[in-house]
């Protein structure tokens, strides 16, 4: 089939086979990606609104005990580099994360090998008790790791967080989930197990993201697969409420010292285009400025975004690996509406703000 047909197909709202998806992926411009992709973003969001969302990124710990060759964040234990933030310090990160008009935090933390599932509940349950904020806390590998240190289910893991005040999950350490690319670079949780904890927690009423992290090494049939794997888990599920596609940030890693380059703005764009088209179950795409700079970040509203993520009041995993871009919130409402959007404020569920949340008297 030719290109033309392949996009009337899309067009018409049908799905492609995988050899159809191959050979959009290889041979399509842009252009023919690009206005596809918009249109399908027109559908979804008509109201033209594109979302960003006021929070910031507290990693509680960098101890890890697993070994990620793309990673710049973590230390082994016993590293005298290695650190546990205590509860007062993560409390007045929230405290001015909420001065600032954010809605929420992201906790995540590398994979610590002795903190009890206590000290989990504890810290949820005492934000909440706190501070009127969403929880959007511990990626899969995370999950995965406790079910492991504390010989529990994942459901049990999750339900008993889920208790404790945890909102919503973030969809890290996805990277490309083909075992074949994460046995070269991971060694935190493999496909099968990362799509366990998501379909746990989607089961258990537990919002979750979903993320593609790629210039891996892996080839373009992984990429495709990766997709196909999040859209079959959302065809049963429906818990994926936005997927971030970003790119490898190859500084102080050791992936880098192999693959220093890094992908291309027009890369990028492609494939935000492509999951837009792929994941037509998913209601939100993300275009990461953080990784791409805020330039590439108004054209991906062009490609299928219709969300510019968050602000990044704090980042502490990618910036190490070289993305350095910052943004403020009135730098995203005003890229989005110089794109012609209207910019509204959300949190990390997606579901969208009127204003600011207050803080709670403790
Ligand atoms: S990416 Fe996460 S799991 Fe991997 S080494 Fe870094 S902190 Fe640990």
């Amino acid at each position: 089939m030719s290109i033309v047909e392949l996009s009337r197909k899309i067009a018409r709202g049908e799905r492609l086979t995988r050899q159809e998806w191959l050979q959009f992926v290889e041979e399509a411009p842009l252009e023919a990606i690009r206005q596809p992709a918009d249109a399908l973003r027109q559908r979804l969001h008509p109201d033209n609104i594109v979302t960003y969302v006021v929070d910031r990124n507290i990693n509680y710990s960098n101890i890890c005990t697993a070994v990620c060759t793309f990673c710049a964040f973590y230390r082994k234990p016993g590293s005298p580099e290695g650190y546990v933030l205590s509860f007062e310090d993560i409390f007045k990160k929230v405290e001015e994360t909420i001065e600032l008009g954010g809605s929420g935090v992201l906790m995540q933390g590398g994979l610590h090998p002795d903190l009890p599932l206590e000290w989990y509940e504890e810290l949820l349950s005492e934000l909440k008790r706190r501070y009127s904020i969403h929880l959007h806390c511990f990626s899969p590998p995370e999950i995965y790791a406790f079910t492991r240190l504390f010989g529990m289910s994942t459901e049990a893991v999750l339900r008993r967080l889920q208790k404790a005040g945890l909102d919503s999950i973030p969809g890290g350490g996805g990277e490309i989930l083909v075992d074949e690319v994460r046995k070269r670079t991971t060694t935190k949780c493999n496909t099968e197990q990362w799509l366990e904890v998501m379909e746990t927690a989607h089961r258990l009423g537990l919002p979750t993201t979903a993320t593609m992290m790629f210039g891996l090494g892996e080839t373009v049939e992984n990429r495709v697969e990766h997709l196909d794997r999040l859209y079959r888990l959302q065809q049963k599920t429906n818990g994926f409420v936005a997927f971030i596609p970003w790119t490898l940030q190859p500084d102080n890693t050791k992936i880098g010292r192999k693959i220093p380059d890094r992908r291309s703005a027009e890369e990028y764009l492609r494939w935000l285009g492509i999951a837009r088209l792929y994941l037509d179950n998913v209601p939100n795409i993300q275009v990461s400025w953080l990784t791409q700079g805020i330039d590439v970040g108004r054209q991906g509203l062009h490609c299928g975004a219709n969300d510019l993520g968050s602000i990044m009041i704090e980042e502490n995993v990618i910036s190490p690996a070289g993305a350095h871009h910052r943004a403020t919130e009135e730098l995203l409402r005003n890229s989005s509406r110089l794109e012609g959007f209207i910019p509204c404020k959300r949190k990390a569920n997606y579901v969208r703000l009127e204003g600011a949340v207050s803080l709670r008297v403790s």
